[in-house]
C-alpha cells in the first residue's frame, strides 16, 4: 500500500487538482484536459517514417494519468484539416483523442476484467504537421476547455471508425461498381460483336477501325471490372490481405492503408471506363453510320484485233475507273468468273467499255 501511496502523491500535481490519480489496482474512466503548460512535447511520433502518402502515424508517450507508456493512432487521411502554414511548414492539423493503452494491470475487485487495456483515461491532443515534408517535426498542443467540448465526441468517433474503414469503403466501391457496370452496359460491347454480316460489308479501312474500337472497348471493359472487383473485394489472395498487417507496429493503420488502395483502384476503374465508353460509341457509330462498301462496278470490254472484235465477259478493272480518265496503255482486267485470272489488255486495241 506504501507503493500505491507514493505513486498517488507523485501523480498529483497542481494542474491536475480534481483529477483522481490512478495506481495499480485502480481503474478510472475519465476524460483528462491537459493544461496549456503540460509538456505535450514529450509525446513522441513516427511521422518521419511515413511518406507523403501516409494514412496516419502513431503518437506515443506517458499516459497523463497512470504515467505508463501508451501509444495511439492518429489517422490523418480523410480526417486532417488544412491550415495556413504556421511559419514552419505545418499545413495540416487535427484534434485527436488518445486513450490510455498501457499494459499495466489496472483491474480491481470492482472492475475485475477491463474492457480495454489501460487505465481508462482519455485525453485530447492537437497535432499539426507538414503534409509533404516528413522531416518537419510534428507539433503537439493541449486542447483547451473551449475547444475540447466541441472536439471530443467527434475525435472519439473518428478513432472508433478506423478499424472499419476498409469494410466501409468496400461497401461504397461495390455500389460504384454496379453503377459503372450499368453505364458501360449502356453502350453494350457484347451486342456489337454479333454483327458479322454488317462487319463484312464494311470497307477495309472501316473494318480495321471497328476492330480497333472493339478491342479497346473489350479490354477497357475487362479492366473496369477487374479494378472495381479489386476495390470492392480485395486481391484474391490471402498473402495480399495479410501483407499489410505483417508489419505489426503499423497493423493498426492497415484498414486505412487498404481502404486507400481500394480507393485508388476504384479511381483507375473509373479511368478505364472512359476509353471503354468512347471506343464503344465509336464502334456503334461505325456500324450505324458507315454504309456498306460500294459493290465493285462491272464492265465488259470490246477489243478489236485486226478486223476481229471480241467482247469479254463482265468483269472489273484494277486501279482504273472507266469514263473518268483516258484508257491507259495497259489495263488490268479480271472477269467476274470464279477462278478467272487477271489479264492485261492493250489499251490501244480497246474500242468500247460498257457497264454491265
Ligand atoms: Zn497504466
Ligand atoms: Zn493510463
Amino acid at each position: 500500500m506504501a507503493d500505491a501511496e507514493s505513486h498517488h502523491h507523485l501523480a498529483l500535481t497542481d494542474w491536475r487538482k480534481g483529477i483522481a490519480p490512478v495506481s495499480k489496482g485502480k481503474r478510472v474512466s475519465q476524460r483528462v484536459l491537459l493544461p496549456p503548460e503540460y509538456p505535450t512535447g514529450e509525446f513522441d511520433d513516427d511521422r518521419t517514417t511515413m511518406g507523403k502518402d501516409m494514412v496516419g502515424f502513431h503518437l506515443s508517450g506517458k499516459c497523463p494519468v497512470c504515467k505508463h507508456d501508451s501509444s495511439a493512432v492518429c489517422a490523418t487521411r480523410y480526417l486532417a484539416n488544412e491550415q495556413h502554414d504556421d511559419g514552419e511548414s505545418r499545413d495540416r492539423y487535427q484534434v485527436t483523442a488518445l486513450k490510455c493503452a498501457c499494459v499495466e494491470d489496472h483491474t480491481s475487485e470492482e472492475q475485475p476484467a477491463p474492457l480495454t487495456f489501460g487505465c481508462g483515461a482519455e485525453w485530447l491532443l492537437k497535432v499539426s504537421w507538414s503534409h509533404d515534408n516528413a522531416d518537419v517535426t510534428v507539433k503537439k498542443e493541449s486542447v483547451l476547455d473551449d475547444e475540447a467540448w466541441k472536439a471530443w465526441a467527434a475525435a472519439d468517433a473518428n478513432g472508433a471508425a478506423i478499424p472499419s474503414t476498409l469494410t466501409t469503403y468496400q461497401g461504397v466501391a461495390g455500389k460504384w461498381q454496379a453503377a459503372l457496370t450499368a453505364i458501360v452496359a449502356l453502350v453494350s460491347v457484347g451486342t456489337l460483336l454479333t454483327g458479322r454480316s454488317a462487319f463484312q460489308s464494311l470497307a477495309t479501312g472501316w473494318q480495321v477501325g471497328l476492330i480497333a474500337a472493339l478491342a479497346v472497348a473489350v479490354l477497357g471493359n475487362a479492366a473496369v471490372l477487374w479494378k472495381s472487383d479489386l476495390a470492392s473485394f480485395g486481391f484474391p489472395t490471402l498473402k495480399y490481405a495479410v501483407q499489410s498487417v505483417k508489419n505489426l507496429p503499423n497493423a493498426d493503420l492497415a484498414p486505412l492503408t487498404l481502404a486507400k488502395k481500394a480507393e485508388d483502384q476504384m479511381w483507375s476503374s473509373f479511368g478505364f471506363a472512359i476509353p471503354t465508353i468512347l471506343a464503344s460509341m465509336a464502334a456503334i457509330a461505325i456500324l450505324l453510320f458507315v454504309g456498306p462498301a460500294p459493290p465493285t462496278a462491272s464492265y465488259k470490254v470490246t477489243e478489236k484485233l485486226g478486223t476481229v472484235s471480241t467482247t469479254t465477259p463482265c468483269g472489273h478493272f484494277t486501279n482504273y475507273v472507266p469514263y473518268t480518265s483516258p484508257v491507259p496503255a495497259a489495263l488490268q482486267f479480271t472477269p467476274n468468273i470464279a477462278g478467272a485470272e487477271t489479264v492485261t489488255l492493250d489499251g490501244t486495241n480497246i474500242t468500247t467499255i460498257e457497264s454491265c
